[in-house]
């Protein structure tokens, strides 16, 4: 397997645990149009009157999806104190009641329920995005509730008061505390106001229309101003996040663009031998336990000097790069290996391979050389460039070494160039030794 496949397999493995963090800092965003979006974020944040209006899409809709997530956060957490503060209220409200109780008990009661419809929808699940429309029909029945209450009391005075009390602390709530967008807050505070004057109209009470514009126009005013630096606080700490995300994201990408880097080499692509070297340790531990052998072949470019000095240094990198091409596309499964050693020289390890496979994969890996027909007039073969290879193979003991095994297949290597080049020689420290020069076929 080569080291851009190897890189492939791990950062599909990667993705897959990554998936959601990818997709809530990322999404399928190409790479010009992220920088794009951190230059506007970047400039939205110095300047201070940067966080208002939305944030160019996708942004916006991250935003929105965070923002509601934040919210059903907080109102899973905090609903108990929401619940016993409107208990307690209502319990006030009944001690209060007098000779009202006919009116004061079922409001109480609409007022309960109303407080615990968005904790329902919270315990279920698919509703839990619901949550806006719960809290606003929460805050609508409370407000209209308080102003039934309000008009059907006797005293002038109480109905006053209970009425715009109710106006200015429920819409504010609904702005903040329920965390509502603003265009739902107003609708919603809206609708119930309409609601409680259509009623007094239709139970003939006086409709006070300029009392109802003042608290509840300025309500809302007001409400939207907080809800408004509520929001600009928000799109900033989001804003915040988002480019810390895309920061962290950029030291991954850079410390991995630099890890494959650091192990494979610049001209080939092929794993480079500071990564050989690695994987060596790795299958010779592994084959130490299980009592396996380790197999490595060294391989070498016959009269590779001649080459450079006859075609010069950029058709030696040429015929280097496509060797390493041809030894790559020879390396099938996923637990072999080839690497470029240095120079002209590339190793390879092979799992799991008896004697016999080894010298069909050698067979196959000098063809596969052969096949490039590279032409090489100073070759004392056969004018192209070849290969030869030395082979050893070991099962690792505790008083041995990978080094050892390196050693063999190099002399070994010596050994097939002795013999005439264009050749594989197993190491004589394997258990059957055999040469065997490649049929020629070129
Ligand atoms: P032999 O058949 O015995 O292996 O002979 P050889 O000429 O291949 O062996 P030698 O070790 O004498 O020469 C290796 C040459 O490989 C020397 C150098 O010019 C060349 N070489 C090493 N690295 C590179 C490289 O990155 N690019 C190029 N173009 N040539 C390289
Ligand atoms: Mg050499
Ligand atoms: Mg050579």
């Amino acid at each position: 397997m080569t080291l851009h496949q190897r890189e492939k397999q791990e950062k599909n493995t990667d993705s897959r645990g990554n998936a959601v963090a990818n997709v809530a800092s990322s999404g399928a965003m190409e790479k010009t149009t992220r920088d794009h979006f951190n230059g506007i974020l970047h400039q939205r944040l110095n300047e201070p009157r940067g966080m208002h209006g939305n944030f160019p899409e996708p942004l916006e809709t991250l935003y929105r999806r965070s923002h509601l997530e934040i919210t059903q956060h907080l109102q899973s957490t905090f609903w108990p104190w929401v619940v016993v503060s409107v208990g307690l209220f209502c319990v006030l409200g009944a001690l209060m009641a007098q000779n009202q109780q006919a009116i004061i008990y079922p409001l109480n009661i609409v007022i309960c329920l109303a407080v615990l419809t968005p904790v329902a929808v919270l315990k279920i699940k698919p509703f839990a995005r619901f949550i806006y429309y719960a809290n606003g029909l929460a805050a609508t029945t409370t407000l209209l509730a308080f102003q039934i209450a309000s008009v059907l009391l006797p005293d002038s005075a109480r109905q006053k008061s209970v009425s715009e009390y109710a106006i200015i602390f429920i819409t504010i709530a609904a702005f903040t505390i329920a965390r509502l967008p603003p265009r739902h807050a107003i609708i919603w505070v809206s609708i119930s106001l309409a609601g409680s004057r259509l009623i007094a109209w239709g139970i003939g009470l006086d409709l006070e229309l300029d009392r109802l514009l003042y608290f509840g126009g300025g309500s809302l005013i007001f409400g939207y101003l907080l809800g408004f630096i509520q929001d600009s606080r928000e799109r900033t700490v989001f804003t915040q996040q988002y480019l810390l995300k895309e920061e962290k994201r950029q030291l991954t990408q850079l410390s991995s663009d630099l890890e494959q880097l650091s192990r494979s080499d610049q001209l080939t692509g092929l794993p480079n031998r500071r990564y050989f070297d690695e994987m060596l340790e790795m299958q010779w531990q592994k084959a130490l336990r299980e009592g396996e052998e380790v197999n490595l072949m060294f391989m070498d470019i016959d009269d590779f000097k001649a080459f450079n000095d006859h075609y010069g240094h950029q058709a030696g990198d040429d015929c280097l790069l496509k060797v390493a091409q041809a030894l790559g596309g020879q390396v099938l499964r996923s637990s072999d290996f080839v690497a470029r050693y240095g120079g002209e020289e590339f190793v390879a390890l092979f799992h799991r391979t008896d004697q016999a496979g080894l010298e069909k994969i050698a067979q196959r890996l000098i063809l596969s050389v052969d096949e490039l027909k590279i032409p090489h007039a100073k070759s004392r073969c056969n004018g192209f460039v070849t290969l030869s290879i030395g082979i050893s193979r070991l099962q690792p003991s505790h008083d041995s070494c990978p080094e050892i095994l390196i050693k063999q297949a190099d002399e070994a290597l010596y050994q097939a160039k002795e013999q005439g080049r264009h050749r594989y020689l197993f190491s004589p420290a394997c258990s059957r030794e055999e040469t065997t020069a490649v049929p020629q076929n070129t």
